[in-house]
């Protein structure tokens, strides 16, 4: 009998066989075999990381610091990381209880949703939403629910729509903002009705603050720092974004200690520790590359100016972003849906946008562009898209 004709079961799990294809693979799959495409897709900064920061890193392997450390991460770096949030959000962890490092927001958000969650726990959370929300929840054993957004609210979560969502069954809120898609950013007002509603329902609140410090203009508050939430509250922060870090694979949970204690048991048999070397260029961005967050965030924003206005002018009409770094443009007026307009601009045009479609149901008829992209890139990116516009629209003449 050859090797192949025992093998009577497949391999992959029920469990895993239920997620959602990612919709955005089959495209960056596609894209891997063109030349010539302008990438607007992928959500990570065109900066490198900060040459002191790789100084640091270098330097700490050069030391021969290449151990595991403490599973919590090293003290000093969560010492920074709690000084931090203390000066962003006025929120205070302690560094020796309450604050873990973690391979990204991708493993705290793992984390916290397999130590928050039981079987059939259901998880709010605003719809268009960050691709890896619904599978994480899922693989925790939990059930993602969706709740509406939309434009008229500048995508913020209504409390009313939460309470058409919320039932005996909900355990969990889980909110990233500034928002991945649309780049929407809650207000204090929009934050207070939803800290009456976490209270009357009982609920946990996992919050996502990788684009906290991306926020042009106004002020980001964190949901922590809302009277009586820091204790319900499971707080997710990295460096990919903010420090152009994202190949590092660093971040970090601050949650009350008795709730950190679950996470660090999840976390100490999937990941060990975080990466050691990027520990140490963490401890150098915290110390000394608040400039070079200012300058990338100054561009972010140059950027974020064109291509608003440019998507508007051609008649797509785009929602401002308050945060992050992505357009979420209405292409429906194309009479195109977004699946259908990504694939033609990508064929046609060489460039590369995401179909709305794959962040949920209220993503349709949109589709998201990145502009962590070089400002000439992006003014060559958007005259392809114009130029396709214009075509389709003659077409359907
Ligand atoms: N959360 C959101 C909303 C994101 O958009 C991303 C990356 O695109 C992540 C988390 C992943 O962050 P990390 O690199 O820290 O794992």
């Amino acid at each position: 009998m050859v090797a192949s004709e025992s093998i009577r079961r497949p391999m992959s799990s029920r469990r895993v066989e239920a997620l959602p294809a990612s919709g955005i693979r089959r495209f960056f799959d596609i894209i891997a075999t063109m030349d010539d495409v302008i990438s607007l897709g992928v959500g990570e900064p065109d900066f490198v990381t900060p040459e002191r920061v790789r100084e640091a890193a270098i330097r700490s392997i050069r030391d021969g610091q290449t151990h595991y450390t403490s599973n919590f991460g090293m003290y000093e770096l969560r010492e920074l990381i709690a000084r931090d949030l203390e000066r962003r959000f006025g929120v205070s962890y302690d560094p020796a209880t309450e604050i873990m490092c973690v391979a990204g927001v991708s493993e705290g958000l793992n984390v916290a949703c397999q130590a928050v969650l039981d079987p059939g726990d259901e998880v709010l959370s605003p719809d268009p939403y960050y691709v890896a929300y619904p599978p994480t929840v899922m693989l925790a054993g939990g059930v993602f629910i969706g709740v509406p957004t939309d434009e008229a609210h500048d995508y913020r979560l209504q409390v009313a729509d939460l309470e058409r969502y919320v039932s005996p069954r909900t355990r969990a809120l889980l909110m990233g903002y500034p928002a991945n898609p649309t780049g929407a950013d809650l207000t204090r007002a929009d934050l207070e009705a939803i800290a009456s509603f976490v209270e009357r329902h009982d609920l946990i609140v996992i919050i996502d603050e990788i684009y906290a410090r991306l926020v042009y203009g106004g002020e980001h508050i964190c949901f922590a720092a809302l009277p009586g939430m820091r204790e319900r509250t499971v707080l997710l922060g990295g460096f990919s974004k903010a420090y152009a870090m994202t190949g590092w694979r660093l971040g970090y949970v601050a949650a009350p200690a008795e709730g950190l204690e679950a996470m660090m048991k999840v976390h100490q048999y999937v990941m060990m520790s975080a990466p050691t070397a990027a520990q140490y260029a963490a401890i150098e961005a915290l110390r000394s590359a608040e400039e070079d967050v200012q300058l990338m965030l100054a561009e972010y924003d140059r950027r974020r100016r064109l291509v608003v206005a440019r998507f508007n002018a051609m008649g797509l009409h785009c929602f401002e972003p308050r945060g992050a770094f992505y357009v979420f443009p209405d292409i429906s007026s194309t009479g195109l849906d977004d699946e259908t307009f990504a694939e033609r601009l990508l064929f046609e045009e060489r460039v590369a946008v995401v179909p709305g479609s794959v962040f949920g149901v209220c993503g349709a008829g949109h589709v998201r562009a990145c502009y962590a992209t070089a400002y000439e890139q992006l003014e060559e990116a958007l005259d392809r898209i114009e130029r396709f516009v214009t075509r389709v629209r003659a077409e359907a003449r």
